[in-house]
Order: structure tokens, then C-alpha cells, then sequence
């Protein structure tokens, strides 16, 4: 009867996964989905704890699962509740990171557990004791969890800027040859007796652990948003692996969702960047970034400044205005008076849309998820292609804090590290006036050709004390 229950509360869980995932995909109903798929994570908590039987034993360790839970729970909602909008990203790593390593433990705990079962006959080979299949699950548990929290953990260091990009000659070979020794200390983990066991775990883990570092240290510059997807994507797979192991449902239901959205979601990265998966996966791309970034960092002539009461007429006269956001807009938290822009121009007759690049901000979905909370209407934000096929028609372009993303290096200097990712162009419109606080390089750390160009006027500040002072000044026009 209690197994029953526990079913259902597994499969209420999954299905609450499934539809708060669905309930993510619009800014509308997002947190609500955030919330359903929350119920359903407790309701799978709990019956665990109290349903689930193991040869007809329930669960006793009461001390430690609820000691867990409270440690866990002040951690989560005391650093939830004050991290910066503009820190998401890495606290977002940061618990992906935290992910893979539990992961990686469950697989460590099983195989402890074959272990301590059969420890009185310590020359028998593991292989009797577990399947290919099972083993190949508590392998690739450890294995990909490692790796997804080591990288998390460098994603991490590099978001806030602690740790700086690294990488040497020939890299890619020492990547392969330690993913090889990972192989390696797999097969003869599976292949050594019980009294043995112990070395060649210990040696998938720590190769692996290596591997996760080695992986995400070289990448860096416009490339994060990839490595973050794919981390993500790994410890969905590695939760999925703990899943099959303890033949829970639920925990293998969230383990593949998150895989699969991560999945995609590198894919649809990749393409937003324009890399090809198979360069990610060998931790080479972004190519020989020193040097590139060496030659376009060199400041590229004059730029002309705009006042504000300029840039208001400018505005308040046009007939389309294109807004495009970037990180510097969530750093000012200037989403609101960013609105409140909009509803003057708009009141004064102007058509006022928003640019949306895929990987402006610091996490997928960054600038959707800023406007939004600014209750900027979802029918007003066009997509990368849509937007490019607009500026041809748009007399004013305002970018607020985007950089990178409206780079035309990316299309014209071969050079460039950022080069071949499809950007916003904006160049097309008749003017450009970019706002930001100096003439600084954004997340890429390269130069920005756009500023120098003779359509383009820069309209220095910080974005919400600008954009305050630019409602008032279109007000009063
Ligand atoms: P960028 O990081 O390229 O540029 C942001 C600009 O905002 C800076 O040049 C900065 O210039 C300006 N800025 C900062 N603070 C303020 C402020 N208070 N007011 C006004 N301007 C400000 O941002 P983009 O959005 O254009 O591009 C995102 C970059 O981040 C890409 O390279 C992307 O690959 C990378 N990335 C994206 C992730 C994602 O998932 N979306 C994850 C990780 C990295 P100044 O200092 O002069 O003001």
C-alpha cells in the first residue's frame, strides 16, 4: 500500500517537473512554474523519507537527512534571497556545481555499499558482483558528476572573476589524455578484485575532478554561456544516473529533464555563438584568444559624445526606436525607468521595441527575464534575426550597457575571438547612441569598433541615472 503511495508521489512529482518546466518557457508564468516544480520536489522529498523501504526497512538516519535538509534550506534561501540580480549566473554554477558533486557521491555511496555487502571475500572480482550496465551507471555517475561540479566550480570563479581564462600548448592533448586515464581507471576499477576496489575509484575521481578543471579553464571571453549550458546538461544526466541506481523514479525523471533541457540548450547556444558542439567537448574553442584579444583591445580612433537633451530629441522625433539591453542594464537595475522610457516615447507617438540577443547578460534568458520584471510586454521583444531584419527601417537605436553583442568584429575581423558569433546589427539604423560608463571592453574584454563609427554617439553614464534623466528630458519636449 505504501509502495503504492510512494508511485504516485513519484509520479506526481514528475509530472509537476514536466509542467513547471513547461510553465519556465514564459516570463508570465515562469515563477509560478519555479513554485510547481518546487511542491513537487518536497512532495518527492518526503515520501522518500517516509515510504521508502529497503528490504522491508524503512529509513531511521532521521538525525542526519533532517540536519542535511535544515543546513541546506538556511544556506539556499539566506544566499537566494541576497544575491544581486546581476550574480545569478554564478550562483546558479554554483548550485550546479553542488549538483554533480551529489551525484557523484550517490555513486560513490553505491559503490561503497557493493563493497561493505561483499567484503569477507576480498578476492572476489567486482565484476561478479555488479552488471556492466550497473557498473557503467555508478562509473558514469561519479565520472560526469565530477566533472559537472570541478567545472561548475571554475564557471563560478570565472563569472565573479576570481579565476582568470588558462590555457597552454597543446592542451587539447592533455584534455584527451586524461579522459583516457579516466577510461582507463574505469575498466580497471571493474576488472580488480573486491580487496582492491578502493585505488582505481579513487583514480576515476580524481582524473575526472582534473578533467573538469582542465575542460572549463581555457574557455572564457563571449564562450561561458555554452560551457554553463553543458555543465548544466551534465548533472542532469549524472542525477539521472543516481536515479536508475536507486530505481527512483522521480529523482531519474528531474535527472533527465534537466539533461535534456540543458542538452538543448547548449545546441541552441552553440548557435547563438556560433560554435560547433564538438569544440566545446574538447574544451578547444575560442582558439588562440591571447593573441586575438592582444590585437583588439587597441583603441580604434574618435568617438562623439551626445548630450541628453540631444539624445531625447533624437528619440522623441523618431518613428521607431529599437531598445537593446545588455549586461549593463541589469548591473544599474534600470529595467524600470527602462519601461517607463518606453511609455513616454510611445505616448508621443514613437514605436518602441526591444532587441534581444541570446546571450546578452550573464545567463540565458538574462534580458527576458530583467524585462520582465519590469512588466515590459513580452510582444515587444524580438528575437536576434527578427530584430536584424528591423533596424533597416529603425531611425534610433539605444543600446543600454550591450557590448559584445552589437560587436561587428564578430563579423568582419577574422582576428577577433568573438568572431563568426552572430550579433545584433545594429549599424543599420540611420543613428546609434550607446549608453554606458566609459569606454571599457565588456565580458570578451575586446574593443568595440561600433562607438568609433560616425553614426554611433555615446551617451555616458550609468544607465539609470541616464535614463532618468532622459524621461525627463522627453517628457518635457
Ligand atoms: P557585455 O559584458 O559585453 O558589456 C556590458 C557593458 O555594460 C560593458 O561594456 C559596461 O561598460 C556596461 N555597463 C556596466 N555597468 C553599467 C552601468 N551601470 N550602466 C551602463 N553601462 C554599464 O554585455 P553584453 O550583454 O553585450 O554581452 C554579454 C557577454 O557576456 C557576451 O560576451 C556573452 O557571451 C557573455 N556571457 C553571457 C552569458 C549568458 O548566458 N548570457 C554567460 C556568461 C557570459 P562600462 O564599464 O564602460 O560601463
Amino acid at each position: 500500500m505504501e509502495l503504492n503511495i510512494l508511485t504516485l508521489c513519484y509520479l506526481i512529482a514528475s509530472v509537476t517537473f514536466i509542467l513547471g518546466l513547461k510553465m519556465l518557457s514564459n516570463p508570465l508564468t515562469a515563477r509560478k512554474g519555479n513554485l510547481v516544480a518546487a511542491f513537487g520536489m518536497t512532495v518527492a522529498i518526503f515520501a522518500t523519507i517516509f515510504l521508502y523501504e529497503d528490504n522491508g526497512e524503512k529509513l531511521h538516519n532521521y538525525v542526519w537527512i533532517f540536519g542535511g535538509l535544515l543546513i541546506g534550506t538556511v544556506a539556499g534561501t539566506l544566499s537566494a534571497k541576497k544575491v544581486k540580480m546581476t550574480a545569478m549566473p554564478e550562483m546558479v554554477s554554483l548550485f550546479n556545481g553542488m549538483g554533480g558533486a551529489c551525484a557523484a557521491l550517490i555513486s560513490a555511496a553505491e559503490f561503497y555499499h557493493i563493497y561493505k555487502l561483499h567484503e569477507a571475500a576480498p578476492e572476489t572480482p567486482f565484476a561478479e558482483l555488479a552488471t556492466v550496465g550497473h557498473y557503467i551507471t555508478i562509473v558514469a555517475g561519479a565520472i560526469i558528476g565530477t566533472i559537472s561540479y570541478t567545472g561548475s566550480i571554475i564557471a563560478w570563479g570565472k563569472l565573479n572573476g576570481r579565476v582568470k581564462d588558462f590555457s597552454f600548448k597543446g592542451q587539447h592533448i592533455v584534455n584527451m589524455i586524461v579522459l583516457v586515464l579516466v577510461i582507463a581507471a574505469s575498466v580497471w576499477a571493474y576488472q580488480s578484485n573486491i580487496g582492491n576496489i578502493f585505488l582505481p575509484f579513487i583514480l576515476i575521481g580524481f582524473f575526472a575532478f582534473i578533467y573538469g578543471i582542465l575542460f572549463v579553464m581555457p574557455i572564457g571571453g563571449a564562450d561561458m554561456p555554452v560551457v554553463i549550458s553543458l555543465l548544466n546538461s551534465f548533472t542532469g544526466v549524472a542525477a539521472a544516473c543516481g536515479g536508475f541506481l536507486y530505481d527512483n523514479k522521480a529523482m531519474l525523471t528531474g535527472g533527465i529533464l534537466v539533461g535534456a533541457a540543458g542538452t538543448l540548450l547548449t545546441i541552441l547556444m552553440c548557435k547563438a555563438m556560433n560554435r560547433s558542439l564538438t569544440n566545446v567537448l574538447i574544451g578547444s574553442f575560442g582558439g588562440n584568444k591571447n593573441t586575438a584579444v592582444a590585437g583588439a583591445t587597441t583603441p580604434q580612433g574618435n568617438y562623439k559624445e551626445i548630450s541628453l537633451a540631444d539624445a531625447a530629441m533624437v528619440m522623441g522625433y523618431a518613428n521607431k526606436v529599437m531598445i537593446v539591453p545588455g549586461y549593463g542594464l541589469a548591473v544599474a537595475q534600470a529595467q524600470h525607468i527602462c519601461h517607463e522610457l518606453e511609455k513616454i516615447l510611445t505616448e508621443k507617438g514613437v514605436e518602441v521595441n526591444y532587441a534581444i540577443h541570446p546571450v546578452a547578460g550573464r545567463m540565458p534568458g538574462h534580458m527576458n527575464v530583467l524585462l520582465a520584471e519590469a512588466d515590459v510586454s513580452y510582444d515587444k521583444l524580438m528575437e536576434m534575426e527578427n530584430a536584424n531584419d528591423e533596424f533597416k527601417t529603425t531611425d534610433v537605436v539605444l543600446i543600454l550597457g550591450a557590448n559584445d553583442v552589437v560587436n561587428p568584429a564578430a563579423k568582419n575581423d577574422p582576428a577577433s575571438p568573438i568572431y563568426g558569433m552572430p550579433i545584433l546589427e545594429v549599424e543599420q539604423a540611420k543613428t546609434v547612441i550607446v549608453n554606458k560608463r566609459s569606454m571599457k571592453p565588456g565580458y570578451a574584454g575586446i574593443e568595440n569598433d561600433l562607438f568609433f563609427q560616425p553614426k554611433t554617439s555615446m551617451l555616458f553614464g550609468d544607465a539609470k541615472k541616464v535614463l532618468q534623466d532622459l524621461c525627463a528630458e522627453v517628457k518635457a519636449i
